[in-house]
């Protein structure tokens, strides 16, 4: 498979620091987008990986999931997208589509095994995905989405993980007026909720053991 080799963040150990590297992508086959990164948000996730507290990593490591960028070219298959199309990438970029969890439009759950955006299997490289820490990323359009141009892009960034994370319990439980929401903890996740639920029309009251919050 052809690659080209584009400028990344990322580590080689877990005590090392982020450094400069390099690292392949493939060139798009036919259903692939390519897409010039122009933000990629810090999930505490990417931590976590990058210094092995999960277990698992494998290095060398490029984290971020939270991506939003410019399609820079598509694979002669690709309908969903043209270049130029402003366009975000979440925490998966592949699963095997023909499962129940697939079928149902629940790529996370997929019982062969999603592929996530980093330290994954790539199936098309049979190495490690590497993350949004870097210039340019190749994805399957069905696990790209749109992003509307009305928005701060940099802002827009932190729904790839951090905003799903909270908007999918909100929008299950019917968050809406005359709802009370609790939210504990004003981290990444924590003010993404606050945020969305009072935009959903709710009660929304803040738990938090530091006062200055
Ligand atoms: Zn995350
Ligand atoms: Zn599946």
């Amino acid at each position: 498979m052809n690659t080209f080799s584009v400028k990344a963040f990322g580590t080689e150990a877990p005590e090392a620091a982020l450094n400069q590297m390099q690292i392949d992508r493939r060139e798009v086959t036919a259903n692939d987008v390519e897409i010039d990164i122009l933000y990629c948000g810090v999930c505490h996730s990417d931590l976590h990986t990058a210094r092995n507290e999960w277990g698992g990593t494998i290095y060398p490591n490029v984290p971020g999931h939270e991506i939003v960028g410019k399609v820079s070219k598509i694979g002669t298959e690709v309908t969903k997208y043209k270049i130029g199309d402003l366009v975000g990438v979440g925490c998966l970029v592949d699963s095997c589509r023909t499962c129940d969890s697939c079928r149902e439009g629940l790529e996370q759950y997929c019982e062969n095994g999603n592929v996530q955006t980093y330290n994954g299997q790539d199936k098309h490289l049979h190495h490690q995905t590497f993350g949004g820490y870097s210039e340019r990323i190749v994805v399957d359009q069905d696990f790209v989405l749109k992003i509307p141009s009305n928005l701060n892009l940099a802002g827009t960034a932190p729904l790839l993980c951090a905003g799903i994370t909270t908007y999918s319990p909100l929008k299950h439980w019917k968050v809406g007026p005359g709802k009370k929401v609790g939210i504990v903890g004003i981290g990444g996740l924590g003010h993404m909720g606050v945020k969305i639920a009072k935009a959903m029309g709710a009660h929304t009251v803040v738990i938090t053991t530091s006062a200055s919050k």
